[in-house]
């Protein structure tokens, strides 16, 4: 999240078009061939046919569950109802939802809403769903009192200091989380009277932004204003109404569009959150109005920030900006890297490239993020990290309860309460399997459950088991991942294929499946090393897809330095990088000859460093402690 006053990644020869065929039986193999043609045609399952079933992921979903039901609508509602003239005696939370900060309601009304209707979709959460509807019942009776569509829990006032060039945090961006919120209770948790008032929200906005010319828009558009061209165009496919795509039109900027679609990257100073939001309304106006330049500019951003300018992580930014040229992050090692809500909305976009594509190195990174940038980031409590710290020696903080609500908080609060919704896509009889997560995909109008048993990444691979009353003919696409080996393995009903794709590509088996059948897929892990964009000395280390840390001993027990209160999103005082720990060997050693793997199902490793001895782990797992994810391959002594 800005603020007004500062303010090798995967294989890219992930190939599509390459024929692989191959028999078995009644199975034919062919590598999934996609073209520009196909663009719209993979979807994801509705939320609510897919579910978790016991796992990693089930209890982190549990646990935002529970978080979300630890919040109190009327006090969520407190400032919206003093905005509207409506007496509240509620008391308010704080941090960014207090009544004196700019940013209220972004939470309360916004991400709130979405991630309750997300909840109530993914896992039948009915409690959550009657805390989404009393929400918009209040949020109704707000925007009725108001009279003119307007809905917000700040008055206009920060608006007339955009039109005028003065100070406002991010008035149309706090806008935009609140109709997201709106349109998610009418699509994942069917409250028609949440659609109604987004729909007034967007009179008003459209009214407001087309009184000005275009000169002034654009001067009001240097403003963080999050994602209001993807509401509206979202909102114009739901209703059909075309006006809300001339709305949309009112929120794009030609000078950071125009060098992205001639391919240019001038990303350098710009601030990536705000950016990102931007490129995934691009990728929902292809969708809807299938102008491809749109398309094209959604395709390059998102290759480019993921080949020159993400960490092993998945996920960019310094100081929440990019502040380097293309592939230079050395010297950006810090506390305040890879703010959380880039990684959610960068997942965000990879989603709706790879339902154009099919192509495998979008799920590739989907996972790398998902497992290594988004698994980890909430504790026990519920609480989400706002930075993803890099620098060596650092540590994970979280918000308060009830005294953050950073834009973090709301963006972690939606994805926990979403797992599901990128396990499985379809096409038209033909399933996606896209991740590795126990789960099971409920297809009522096939009358096919596909259940996914898998203790991943625990274990290395997964098994599909078939439930039918009905066989039909169809195409499963398994993701064979860019990180697996070619000694990956696939037993259909307990007989293995006598061929296979290629690692970074789908394998697509059609054959008549029938009640009991089985797909057991075997994708070994082996480590291998990614070095830092820009400095070759200094690596980090995976296995399979998991990013490993090294344990560097107990972080800070105190709350105040783990549990950060009030309105900033840092430590008061974080702690110094340490030196990262080296390994004593130079870069072109192999991965293989410097880590030990002490545990492949309990994912221990080793490495006998310089001068010390490193305990490994997924950087996922690592709770309390201080950490480093990056090494420094050979003695400084040795750097020029
Ligand atoms: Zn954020």
């Amino acid at each position: 999240m800005s603020h007004y006053s500062r303010r090798g990644f995967l294989k890219l020869g992930a190939s599509v078009g390459v024929t692989l065929t191959a028999t078995f039986g009644s199975t034919r193999l062919v590598r999934a061939e996609w073209s520009d043609e196909a663009a719209g045609r993979i979807e994801a399952f509705p939320l609510d046919s897919v579910r978790l079933t016991p796992g990693i992921f089930r209890e982190q979903a549990d646990i935002n569950e529970r978080f979300l039901d630890s919040l109190v609508v009327d006090r969520l509602l407190h400032s919206f109802r003093i905005n509207a003239g409506i007496p509240s005696t509620a008391t308010p939370y704080k941090g960014w939802e207090d009544p004196t900060c700019e940013l209220r309601g972004h939470f309360s009304g916004g991400h709130y809403l979405s991630a309750v209707a997300l909840a109530s979709a993914t896992s039948g959460n009915s409690t959550l769903k009657a805390h989404g509807d009393k929400l918009v019942a209040g949020l109704a009776q707000c925007q009725k009192k108001i009279g003119s569509g307007y809905l917000s829990a700040f008055p206009l006032d920060l608006f007339e200091n955009l039109v005028q060039g003065k100070p406002a945090w991010a008035p149309f961006y706090t806008y935009h989380k609140i109709m997201a919120g709106l349109v998610d209770m009418h699509q994942f948790a069917g409250n028609t009277d949440a659609l109604q008032i987004a729909e007034g929200m967007a009179s008003w906005g459209a009214e407001f932004m087309g009184g000005f010319g275009i000169d002034q828009r654009q001067r009001m558009l240097r403003n963080e204003y999050g994602g209001m061209s993807e509401v509206l165009v979202s909102l114009a496919a739901i209703t059909k109404k075309d006006r809300y795509l001339g709305a949309a039109r009112l929120f794009e900027q030609p000078g950071f569009l125009d060098p992205l679609a001639e391919r240019r990257d001038e990303l350098q100073g710009l601030h990536a959150n705000t950016h990102v939001a931007k490129i995934i309304g691009a990728a929902r106006t292809y969708e809807v109005t299938g102008d491809c330049r749109y398309r094209e500019i959604a395709e390059y951003f998102l290759a480019e920030v993921l080949t020159a300018r993400n960490y092993v992580i998945g996920n960019t930014s310094l100081d929440e900006y990019w502040k380097t040229p293309p592939n230079h992050l050395n010297g950006t090692l810090a506390w305040a890297n890879a703010e959380c809500c880039v990684a959610y909305n960068l997942m965000k976009l990879q989603r709706h490239v790879f339902s154009w594509t099919g192509d495998a190195r979008w799920m590739d990174q989907y996972e790398r993020t998902l497992f290594n940038c988004r698994l980890g980031t909430q504790n026990a409590q519920g609480l989400k990290q706002y930075f993803f710290p890099l620098a060596s020696g650092c540590y994970r903080a979280y918000n308060s309860p009830d005294e953050s609500f950073w834009c973090c908080t709301g963006t972690g609060a939606e994805e926990f309460a979403k797992f599901t919704d990128t396990i499985y896509f379809r096409r038209g009889r033909d399933i996606f399997v896209n991740q590795f997560i126990a789960s099971t995909c409920d297809w009522k109008e096939e009358g096919l459950v596909l259940e996914q048993v898998t203790q991943f990444p625990r274990e290395q691979g997964t098994t599909l088991k078939i439930k039918t009353s009905h066989p039909a003919l169809r195409t499963i696409h398994v993701r064979i991942p860019g990180w697996t080996t070619e000694n990956a393995q696939v037993k259909i009903n307990g007989r293995p294929l006598d061929a296979m794709a290629d690692p970074g590509s789908y394998l697509a088996i059609r054959k008549i499946w029938a009640d009991g059948d089985t797909i057991a897929i075997s994708l070994p892990m082996v480590l291998h090393q990614e070095p830092l964009l820009g400095d070759d000395s200094i690596s980090a280390v995976l296995y399979g897809p998991l990013v490993l840390a090294a344990d560097l001993g107990a972080g800070p027990t105190d709350r105040p330095m783990k549990v950060i209160h009030g309105r900033g999103t840092e430590p008061k005082d974080p702690p110094a990088p340490l030196p990262l720990p080296k390994t004593a060997v130079p870069p072109s050693i192999g991965t293989g000859q410097w880590v030990q793997v002490d545990s492949p199902s309990g994912l221990r490793f080793t490495v006998d460093g310089e001068g010390a001895k490193y305990q490994l782990m997924p950087m996922y797992q690592i709770a309390d402690q201080k950490y480093s994810v990056y090494w420094q391959m050979q003695s400084a002594s040795k750097l020029s």
